[in-house]
């Protein structure tokens, strides 16, 4: 097995990744994170690898003289995390960046012709099309480690022909908010919409989760992954997480892969694949769990996710807007700025009258992202708490 570099080490699927590493005795050759110098100075003793870097320039330095007695060599910026991602022989990067900080780094580590391990999703959502080219073009590897993506790629093993794929179920465990209507979101708090029923993870995808944006990313990290069309794809509110998603055949028979919730499955299967080894996570006892229940969404209260499915039908650079209009949206719901159901009425305005292109390069994901984060921090402007 190839040694490790994490991306967004630091955070919740990074600490997991590094637990994995552990189990699976992996040399890690990086580590990085954004501004954490405490966090990654610990893990950087402990994992000793080669290289560490903090986006942020001033925390780096920071770092610097904490591990001035290592021999990790600290580096700092984006360009810092960047370099990281294109480190070594042919390690696997796992990329666990929050947001489409990731897209360099992912973009880094396919032109050097890499396995990608990829939680990272809004870095295939804003740039599907250079990031799959990238991977195309250098012989690199490209594997899911979102729940839901793996169970679909676990459930695709053995599939030769692309066309026996009917349909793609993806599910959605329903977040905090599932049943509740629109009228009764109204003066939601950031501390509901932090309480996830099944996973513990980052403060945005957790909001992501309560606002089912984060279905409607998934959906469109499915199309690129797996060269699906959107409207192959289905979602299905599945409370209890433990279906982690479904793929149905030509002759109707549906394939899921099923397991407890906890992403060091994922994590594990994206670093080891096509090998499976044992884990530290529990098995699955059905009779205990009794029950899994399944339910169309509700589209009306949760819009969110037919933002997205809009914005993948719409192609071009709209991804790419809608994914940078929901990070502002969501960070100022987290700052207290907004009200919970303003995120998904900001991003619907923010993008009417988006200046699409079909054929995109980076500056141009980059540069429509800006304009979509300006257009919702004026639009945030008319609302109140
Ligand atoms: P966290 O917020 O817990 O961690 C994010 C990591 O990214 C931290 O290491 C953080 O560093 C780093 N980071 C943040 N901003 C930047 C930046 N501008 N440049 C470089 N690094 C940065 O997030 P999660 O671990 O929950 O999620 C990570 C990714 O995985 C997301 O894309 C998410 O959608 C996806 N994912 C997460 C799941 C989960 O269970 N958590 C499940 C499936 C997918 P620092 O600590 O210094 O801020
Ligand atoms: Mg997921």
């Amino acid at each position: 097995m190839n040694s490790l570099i994490i991306l967004g080490s630091t955070g919740s699927i990074g600490a997991q990744a590094l637990d994995v590493a552990e189990k699976l005795s992996l040399k890690v050759e990086a580590l990085t994170a954004n501004s954490d110098a405490k966090k990654l100075e610990e893990q950087a003793r402990k994992f000793k690898p080669r290289l560490a870097a903090l986006a942020d320039e001033k925390a780096a330095a920071e770092l610097k003289i904490k591990l001035a007695d290592t021999n990790t060599k600290v580096l700092s910026g984006i360009e810092g995390v960047t370099e990281c991602a294109a480190f070594g022989e042919n390690p696997t990067v796992l990329n666990s960046i929050v947001g489409m900080a990731g897209l360099r780094p992912t973009l880094a580590a396919a032109k050097a012709g890499r396995r990608i391990a990829l939680a990272n999703k809004e870095s295939l959502v804003a740039g599907g099309k250079l990031v799959k080219t990238a991977v195309k073009e250098n012989n690199a590897e490209l594997l899911p480690v979102d729940s839901e993506h793996s169970a679909i790629f676990q459930s695709i093993q053995g599939c030769k022909d692309k066309k026996e794929i009917k349909k793609i179920i993806l599910t959605a465990s329903g977040g905090p908010f599932f049943g509740k209507k629109r009228h009764e979101l109204k003066s939601v708090t950031l501390q509901d919409a932090l309480k996830h029923p099944n996973w513990s993870m980052g403060a945005k995808i957790t909001v992501d989760s309560a606002t089912m944006f984060n279905k409607g990313l998934e959906l469109i990290e499915a199309v690129w992954l797996f060269d699906v069309a959107p409207e192959n794809i289905e979602i299905v509110v599945h409370r209890e997480s433990i279906v982690h998603s479904l793929v149905e055949f030509a002759d109707n028979s549906v394939i899921a892969q099923l397991g407890l919730p906890d992403m060091r499955i994922p994590i594990q299967y994206a670093i080891t694949y096509p090998n499976r080894f044992e884990s530290p996570v529990g098995s699955l006892n059905l009779a205990q769990i009794g029950k899994l229940t399944f339910f169309e969404p509700d589209y009306e209260t949760f819009k969110c996710i037919n933002i997205c499915r809009d914005a993948i039908n719409r192609g071009g650079l709209y991804p790419a807007a809608a994914n940078a209009a929901n990070e502002e949206a969501n960070e100022l719901f987290r700052k207290g700025k907004i009200p919970f159901l303003a995120i998904g009425d900001i991003i619907e305005e923010a993008l009417l009258d988006i200046e699409n292109k079909e054929e995109y390069r980076l500056e141009d994901v980059e540069e429509i992202s800006d304009a979509a984060r300006e257009r919702v921090r004026r639009l945030s402007e008319k609302y109140t708490l």
